[in-house]
């Protein structure tokens, strides 16, 4: 960029400092650029999600250390760039992903969690933010719940609140209802009608009465549908309680719900799926 030509050039360090930015993020994720660097994606509090270049950050002698490692919240210095900004500082806040990663179910839940994360805060799916603002004109979609909300499962993944399985798909629904797709597990998705109902159906947004209920829709275990709500609402007395059957059932169910709004399948929801 320096010496191009570009608008900047001749307002040296002032320009630089004009684009510079220091911010606390969550690493959802990173992939391999060129030799030795990386591209992390980040999401933040004020700025939604972000990707940014770490430069060099593949070398073992990298100032970056394991701060920007997938799950660590980490206080950054960032240069704003054309397409990717890049990482200047980083220090780490919480070591999450280090406790994470010493637990194989704990690993794949926070991998779900910041793999749907990453999907309900880019631009070009959430289109809108939270509460029906137009994207920024950088593309970014501010995202300060679903900031929140992944804080917050993946601090208790850390540090062991629940089973991990459990606060994955409470995570999922939550996250779901904060991009606008709430379920309902405890009145009719379709006429409101106070429940529990016996039905769900994932396309209608969860329970249905039986005057509602479309042919094909399942029929779960009553207290897999009072898992769900439990998951939703964050009763945890309720959804520690649940028997392993709810569990696997409410399992299926949320996947489902997540499938029919992302589309796509999530790579780390099918490798849960496939555990008891
Ligand atoms: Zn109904």
């Amino acid at each position: 960029m320096s010496g191009s030509g570009g608008r900047s050039t001749g307002r040296g360090g002032a320009g630089y400092a004009a684009n510079s930015y220091r911010t606390n993020a969550l690493v959802l994720r990173t992939y391999k650029l060129g030799e030795a660097d990386r591209i992390i994606v980040l999401l933040t509090p004020g700025h939604g999600q972000i990707r940014a270049v770490a430069k060099g950050v593949r070398r073992t002698t990298s100032k970056f250390g394991a701060t920007l490692e997938p799950f660590m919240l980490s206080r950054l210095q960032l240069v704003r760039g054309r397409n990717l900004d890049i990482i200047t500082q980083a220090e780490s806040v919480t070591p999450y992903g280090q406790w994470i990663a010493q637990d194989y179910d704990a690993y794949s839940a926070a991998s779900a969690m910041v793999e749907t994360a990453e999907r309900l805060t880019v631009s070009d799916i959430g289109e809108v933010g939270e509460r029906g603002e137009p994207p920024r004109p950088d593309g970014r979609v501010e995202a300060p719940s679903q900031y929140r909300l992944l804080h917050g499962a993946l601090a208790a993944l850390a540090r062991g609140a629940h089973a991990p399985r459990l606060l994955l798909h409470s995570y999922l629904l939550r996250s779901l209802a904060t991009a606008g797709w709430a379920a309902s597990f405890t009145t009719c998705s379709k006429c409101g009608a106070p429940g529990p109902h016996r039905s769900v159906n994932v396309t209608l947004g969860g329970s249905v009465c039986d005057d509602c209920r479309p042919p094909g829709s399942a029929t779960p275990a009553p207290a897999t549908v009072e898992l769900l709500a439990a998951l939703q609402s964050g009763r945890w007395e309720v959804a520690d309680a649940a028997p392993d059957q709810a569990r696997r059932e409410a399992a299926g169910i949320v996947s489902g719900y997540l499938q029919f709004h992302l589309e796509r399948h999530l790579k780390s929801l099918s490798v849960m799926d496939q555990s008891p």
